[in-house]
């Protein structure tokens, strides 16, 4: 490795499908660290919920990088919240039709794009956490640690039915892991960065663990890299 080291730490990639519980144990992680957590997922939500607002065509890619240009995402305090133009939409973008949006948006490579540029100005001086499909891959592929975070389809659902009911939604388990399949399905098969597990990236399988564990083996894997 020739890279200099970053100043304000490691850059930590989890990438994995949806709902393996990436970004719960992100957070935790980053909390455990000292670092910053980037829920990259968010940001494409928020621009996703932005065009539903606006009407903007999720296929219209032209119009989707224009929105991407003039909207200003950030990501809040501790990777908790996100706020789209200044105001607060970290709850907004948790629904159904902004997930599937979402995962719509970020085909285009005009967005992606711009989003990438953004992920990697906010951890190039490390001491980052960051959560998405294509960090290992594209964002970050010199990141110092990666890890693919996976389990299966049915486990997936009930967490994402978890979170769901946790924000007063009651939602059908067979529905949500059908949306769960079609997501994957986009985010594998798109022709930008498809979501994929680098070479060097550490499988983590979080089927039948809790976050602590995931959390425990993650922290044990790190502190074998970083020596
Ligand atoms: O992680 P989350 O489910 O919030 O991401 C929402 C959608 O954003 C994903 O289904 C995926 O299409 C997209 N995404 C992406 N690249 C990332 C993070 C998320 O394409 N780094």
């Amino acid at each position: 490795m020739s890279r200099a080291p970053r100043p304000d730490g490691l850059v930590i990639a989890i990438d994995g499908p949806s709902g393996a519980g990436k970004s719960t144990a992100g957070r935790v992680l980053a909390e455990r660290l000292g670092y910053t957590f980037l829920d990259t997922g968010a940001m494409y939500r928020a621009l996703a919920l932005k065009a539903l607002r606006g009407r903007v065509r999720l296929d219209d890619e032209g119009a989707l990088g224009d929105l991407a240009r003039h909207s200003l995402i950030e990501l809040t305090e501790g990777g908790r919240g996100v706020r789209l133009d200044g105001s607060d939409v970290s709850a907004a973008i948790r629904t159904r039709d902004v997930s599937a949006a979402a995962s719509r948006v970020s085909a285009h490579p005009q967005v992606r794009r711009q989003m990438v540029a953004r992920q990697q100005e906010m951890g190039r001086r490390g001491g980052v956490v960051l959560d998405g499909r294509d960090i290992g891959t594209a964002v970050f592929p010199d990141a110092d640690v990666k890890f693919y975070v996976d389990a299966d389809p049915r486990r997936r659902a009930v967490r994402r039915q978890e979170e769901l009911a946790a924000a007063g939604t009651i939602a059908d388990l067979d529905a949500i892991e059908q949306e769960i399949r079609d997501r994957d399905h986009a985010d594998t098969t798109r022709p930008d960065s498809p979501l994929t597990r680098a070479s060097d990236a550490i499988l983590i399988d979080s089927s039948d663990v809790g976050v602590e564990d995931v959390v425990e083996r993650m922290l044990a894997i790190i502190r074998e890299r970083s020596g």
